[in-house]
């Protein structure tokens, strides 16, 4: 059966793996980077970036991680994690795992909205998704090779390029499981094709 982790350093673990497993797949918490050998597919959580990163450094997550990635094997990063994965942040010298081509500006949606929820398309996923903002970032420049599966009120809040997806939202905090759904589907292709 397909396995997807969770990175459970810090931020919304287990409503990753209740979704995830509502999707038919194996769900486990990943607290040492020798459990990225058991999984197929890796979740970077919501939760707060900066204490993430500190996390992965101290526990040694990061070259794993980027490994992991380039054997192919497929990563989902919501919100935090969007921010993990982005090559470079707004307003900021560095970034961290720097896996999708894209420039990411944290709390973006400003304080005034800092939380809200908003019904967005996500092409090919879903007409109508119900979408958790939470001190959301957005993504406001993404590169040639990545794909824009969704935008609200013109901003970027999903992106897929190749085996890596990102969402600005919390996919997991709601009944509706379709985007964790597609990422499950992305990882058991990524099995099928190995
Ligand atoms: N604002 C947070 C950050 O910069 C992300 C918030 C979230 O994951 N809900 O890390």
């Amino acid at each position: 059966m397909t396995t997807i982790g969770v990175l459970a350093l810090q931020g919304a673990v287990r409503e990753h793996l209740r979704a995830v497993k509502a999707c038919g797949a194996n769900a486990i918490e990943i607290k040492r980077k020798e459990q990225l050998a058991e999984i197929d597919g890796l979740i970077l959580p919501g939760g707060e970036s900066t204490t993430i990163r500190r996390l992965i450094d101290s526990y040694d997550f990061f070259d794993a991680i980027q490994d992991f990635g380039q054997q192919g094997k497929p990563i989902f990063g919501t919100c935090a994690g969007m921010i993990l994965m982005a090559t470079a942040i707004k307003d900021q010298d560095t970034a961290h795992l720097k896996l999708i081509d894209m420039e990411v500006a944290r709390n973006a949606f400003g304080r005034q909205v800092a939380s809200f929820e908003a019904d967005v398309e996500v092409h090919g996923i879903a007409a109508d998704f119900n979408a958790v903002f939470i001190r959301a970032p957005y993504v406001v420049k993404a590169g040639p090779d990545v794909e824009i599966l969704a935008t609200y009120n013109e901003h970027i809040v999903t992106v897929r390029q190749g085996n890596y997806l990102a969402t600005a939202f919390h996919p997991e905090l709601t009944d509706d499981n379709r985007m964790i759904a597609y990422f499950v589907q992305m990882v058991k292709k990524a099995v099928a094709s190995t």
